[in-house]
């Protein structure tokens, strides 16, 4: 890219940003690390234990008894040109196995989960206005990711692969809209749309399925993500997508 047209791109990326409204803690976790682990023991028979700093240790997630393969995982995804809305404030955080050179903006913090004490690779977006990342420009416009192809796994995540519990005891693996939608700017946000199974894109909910396996070995959590994963590789074999929920686990 020669000089004038990364003049140019900066420019345009300084007047995007201009026009971005200052985000508000309008998520329900500051900090990624415990929103990532109470998805993941939606997942785990075990108990996840929590604690970072000065907060007392808790208990995140909920009891697990089952866990289902939603047919919503199956939808094609869409993100709509122009939306920036899931770039909130939250701290953007990596295993060390997901960074392998420390990066500037990015520290070591030490949190411990069921009493073990694990270091992640953090930058603290909670004091910024907007996402200091927010600076690529889409192929589609709009301001994107710069850490694009390997955002945070909470970026990466939300919202195309949620472990909900609708009713207590049972997790669905679900491909959805944020819940909280409504309190997050701007809009219009995701589509979801019913296609045929060649035109879903299951390989990337994998590798997010990857790094999620990732992460609970590297808190030493059990989980059926395995399970997950085969029964999804199921589906894309018959090439049929199922019209119920598949059970993956139970207790
Ligand atoms: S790291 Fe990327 S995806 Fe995550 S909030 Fe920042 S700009 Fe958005
Ligand atoms: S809310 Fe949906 S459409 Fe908007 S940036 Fe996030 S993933 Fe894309």
């Amino acid at each position: 890219m020669t000089d004038s047209s990364k003049l140019k791109r900066q420019q345009e990326v300084t007047k995007l940003r201009k026009q971005e409204l200052s985000r508000t803690n309008s998520v329900g976790h500051a900090d990624s690390v415990e929103k990532v682990l109470g998805q993941i023991s939606m997942l785990s028979p075990d108990e996840v234990r929590y604690q970072s700093g000065r907060r007392k240790e808790r208990l995140v997630g909920a009891d697990v008894e089952r866990v289902v393969l939603s047919p919503t995982v199956f939808r094609k995804f869409v993100c709509v040109a122009g939306c920036t809305a899931c770039c909130q404030k939250f701290t953007l955080d990596y295993i060390p196995s997901e960074m392998l050179e420390e990066e500037d903006g990015f520290d070591w913090r030490f949190v411990n989960v069921n009493g073990r004490r694990r270091g992640v690779l953090t930058n603290d977006q909670n004091q910024n206005p907007l996402c200091d990342f927010l600076t690529a420009i889409r192929p589609d416009g709009g301001l994107g990711c710069s850490r694009w192809p390997r955002p945070p796994l909470a970026c990466i995540s939300a919202p195309q692969l949620q472990f909900i519990q609708m009713r207590p005891g049972t997790t669905y693996v679900l491909k959805k809209p944020f819940g909280r939608a409504w309190a997050m700017k701007p809009t219009p946000q995701c589509e979801f749309l019913n296609v045929d199974l060649s035109e879903v894109d299951l390989q990337t909910n994998l590798a997010i399925l990857d790094r999620f396996h990732a992460w609970a070995k590297y808190f030493r959590i059990k989980t059926c993500i395995p399970q997950l994963q085969k029964e999804i590789g199921k589906v894309l074999r018959a090439g049929v997508i199922p019209t119920e929920g598949i059970e993956v686990w139970h207790r």
